[in-house]
């Protein structure tokens, strides 16, 4: 842990955690209800390693070649976060190496990502990814297609579905994206309480670099965080 770049990423974790600690006060809530996944996309192994060595297990990534290749690169015990869009013919690759799925957005992956981990013998946690905001980019169900088909996809014995997951708008705009939180929210306890014993629904997957304050204020379990943690590393390893 002597070379530069881990201390300055230390720095960057420590920050990133005292303002979460501080978003939770002021929210009632505790640090320990917000888990933090690291998202490592674009940081190159090395620093991935220095942030496993200062104890993050959790690491998401978006694209599913990138699983592939770190997996074999880091100790077994990181739990993968699966965050991005998914093609239905990478599951089969993908599902042996991940703790977890956060984008479960359309009925057909639902379906293929079950199938797969029946045929693994699992049961994967996932979470389902809604579109709340009108944007062409951005993948996921609708508020009405998930209520037509969520108790179809809980008919899916390969899942377990524990939350929901969402991204805000592009928008520096706080208080819109506050409203898709908490849409994301509203919408969790709308399902949980229309299907009772069936599914926890537990956990919200919201809240990114540039809004995962706003995100814990309105609930969010999960925060997914990439561009904080490795801030400033271009110019240091140059
Ligand atoms: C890249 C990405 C993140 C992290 O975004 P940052 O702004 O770098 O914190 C979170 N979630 C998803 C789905 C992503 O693709």
């Amino acid at each position: 842990m002597s070379h530069p770049v881990a201390e300055f990423v230390e720095q960057n974790l420590g920050r990133l955690r005292e303002r979460i600690a501080a978003a939770c006060r002021r929210a009632g809530r505790t640090p320990e209800e917000v888990h933090l996944v690291a998202v490592t996309k674009s940081a190159p192994v090395e620093v991935v390693r220095d942030l496993y060595e200062l104890g993050l297990r959790d690491f998401g990534e978006s694209r599913p070649q990138a699983i592939w290749e770190r997996r074999p690169l880091l100790p077994q015990d990181v739990r993968w976060h699966m965050i991005g869009h998914w093609q239905t013919n990478k599951v089969r690759r993908t599902l042996p190496l991940i703790e977890t799925a956060h984008s479960i957005d359309r009925r057909p992956l639902a379906e293929a990502v079950s199938a797969e981990a029946l045929r693994c013998g699992r049961r994967l946690p996932v979470m389902l990814e809604v579109k709340l905001a009108a944007d062409e980019r951005k993948h996921g169900f609708s508020p009405d297609e998930l209520r037509e088909q969520f108790l179809a996809i809980l008919d899916l014995t390969g899942l377990q579905v524990v939350g929901l997951m969402t991204m805000a708008p592009w928008t520096s705009n706080v208080e819109e994206c506050r409203g898709v939180f908490r849409g994301l929210r509203l919408l969790r306890d709308e399902l949980r309480d229309a299907v009772a014993t069936r599914a926890r629904l537990e956990f919200l997957s919201m809240g990114m670099s540039n809004d995962f304050e706003t995100a814990i204020e309105e609930g969010a379990t999960h925060v997914r965080i990439g561009g904080l943690l490795f801030e400033g590393l271009e110019a240091r390893s140059a």
